[in-house]
């Protein structure tokens, strides 16, 4: 086990490399610090950097150029980027180059303590891998040697424990057997000397590194479970398209799907129809009870109005307290009535220590000559309508009148 865990903390802002690096020392981390991507590199060169943290906009160059020269000195330590809204796509497109994740500033601090821990968990235990690389017996992934018949002629202490039936069956093992072309092609020399190879085997994936070892004819199998990285890129998809507070869709996520259902709507002409909601007089509860409070109550909400509405309908967190619903296959009055009901579900409900809450919502639908922006604008504008109106209340708007 490496010893060390030293992460590598790459921001422009002094200030908030230094209260990170502090933290991630008081953590029990061992930190080093870089204002540029220059300083990173020469970071990275002194060695043994576990995980580094990187911001996407530095002075000299790029977190994603900055992310590829480190990882060029060590392939092992991974990167974490750290992002503002304007730039989540860049951020994305960098878990597609080797980014173990990336998190929106402003973070959490416990998202990026979770996050850090992964990912130097998963570098400590790839280094593990490849220090007993070349010690098959002592592997902790599953290793196969094949005599040149393709018969199993070997089987390390993991590879008996994880597959007990592969010693018996051979190569008519499915991991073995699905691969069986593969291994042949790699013997006749027609691949290259290794290749990769994915096999399911019920509910797991394996990875399989197949080699062919010229000198003593044998082909060895490295094993690795990988289901592990099916479910990291599961966590990074879900990172990506929901709210981390109340697990609906986020932003991002929902104007993807509002601009398939308006495809959708504009192909068919079947209506559309969106509501969007803000909870009054939010502050107050924030600055009664306390943020936590305020965070329970917009979870709750969430929950009340995932109960009111349809199977097709969608919510979303679009910002801070506002959140929007959509609703395929509505018109406008079938929406305002649906918002009426969810606005009656809010303010029935008694919240802990909160007790009572109203809420405000703008309803719009879909017209031929809308646009996202003008669709979103309405709705936008009809909810602050229902502010200027008292609150409490569902309000809609309609073109024509928009448009006045
Ligand atoms: P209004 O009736 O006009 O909507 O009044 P309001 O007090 O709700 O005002 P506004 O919508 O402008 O305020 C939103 C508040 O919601 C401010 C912000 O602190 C709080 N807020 C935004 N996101 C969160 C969150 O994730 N958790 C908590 N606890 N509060 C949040
Ligand atoms: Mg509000
Ligand atoms: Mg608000």
């Amino acid at each position: 086990m490496n010893v060390t865990e030293k992460i590598l903390v790459v921001d422009d802002d002094p200030n908030l490399r230094k209260t990170l690096a502090d933290i991630l020392r008081v953590k029990g981390y061992e930190t080093a610090i870089a204002g540029t991507g220059t300083e990173a590199i020469a970071a990275a060169e002194q060695g043994d950097i576990s995980l580094a943290l990187i911001d996407l906009m530095l002075p000299d160059m790029s977190g994603l150029e900055v992310m590829a020269r480190i990882k060029a000195i060590s392939p092992l330590t991974e990167a974490i980027i750290l992002t503002g809204h304007a730039s989540m796509d860049t951020a994305i497109k960098a878990t597609g180059q080797g980014a173990f994740s990336y998190l929106l500033k402003p973070y959490n601090m416990d998202d990026l303590l979770r996050a850090i821990r992964h990912g130097v968990d998963r570098q400590q235990a790839k280094e593990e891998i490849l220090r007993l690389a070349s010690f098959p017996r002592l592997h902790p992934c599953p290793v196969i040697e094949l005599d040149p018949a393709g018969e199993v002629s070997y089987l390390n202490p993991a590879a008996e424990r994880v597959f007990p039936e592969l010693g018996a069956m051979g190569k008519s093992h499915p991991l073995l057997h699905s691969a069986a072309e593969l291994i042949e092609a790699l013997r006749q020399g027609k691949k290259q000397e290794e290749a990769v190879y994915e096999a399911e085997i019920g509910e797991a994936t394996y990875e399989l590194h197949i080699s062919y070892i010229q000198d003593v004819n044998l082909i060895r199998i490295y094993v690795m479970d990988i289901t592990q990285r099916k479910q990291d890129e599961e966590e990074i998809y879900l990172l990506a398209t929901t709210d981390s507070l109340t697990g609906i869709a986020n932003r991002r996520e929902f104007t993807a799907v509002l601009g398939r259902e308006m495809d959708r709507t504009r192909r068919y002409g079947t209506p559309m129809a969106l509501a969007m909601y803000d909870l009054d007089y939010f502050k107050r509860v924030n600055d009664t009870f306390g943020h936590d409070v305020g965070d329970y109550v917009l979870q709750v909400v969430t929950g009340l109005v995932k109960e009111n509405i349809r199977a097709i309908d969608i919510v979303a967190r679009w910002g801070g307290e506002e959140f929007m619903v959509l609703m395929p296959h509505s018109d406008i009055q079938a929406a305002k009535n649906a918002a009426e009901k969810l606005r009656l579900a809010i303010t029935g409900h008694r919240f802990d220590k909160v007790n009572e809450l109203t809420v405000s919502f703008g309803v719009a639908a879909f017209e031929p000559q809308d646009d996202m922006n003008s669709l979103l604008k309405r709705v936008d504008d009809a909810l602050y309508q229902a502010k200027e109106q008292g609150r409490n209340r569902v309000e809609i708007l309609t073109g024509e009148v928009a448009a006045h």
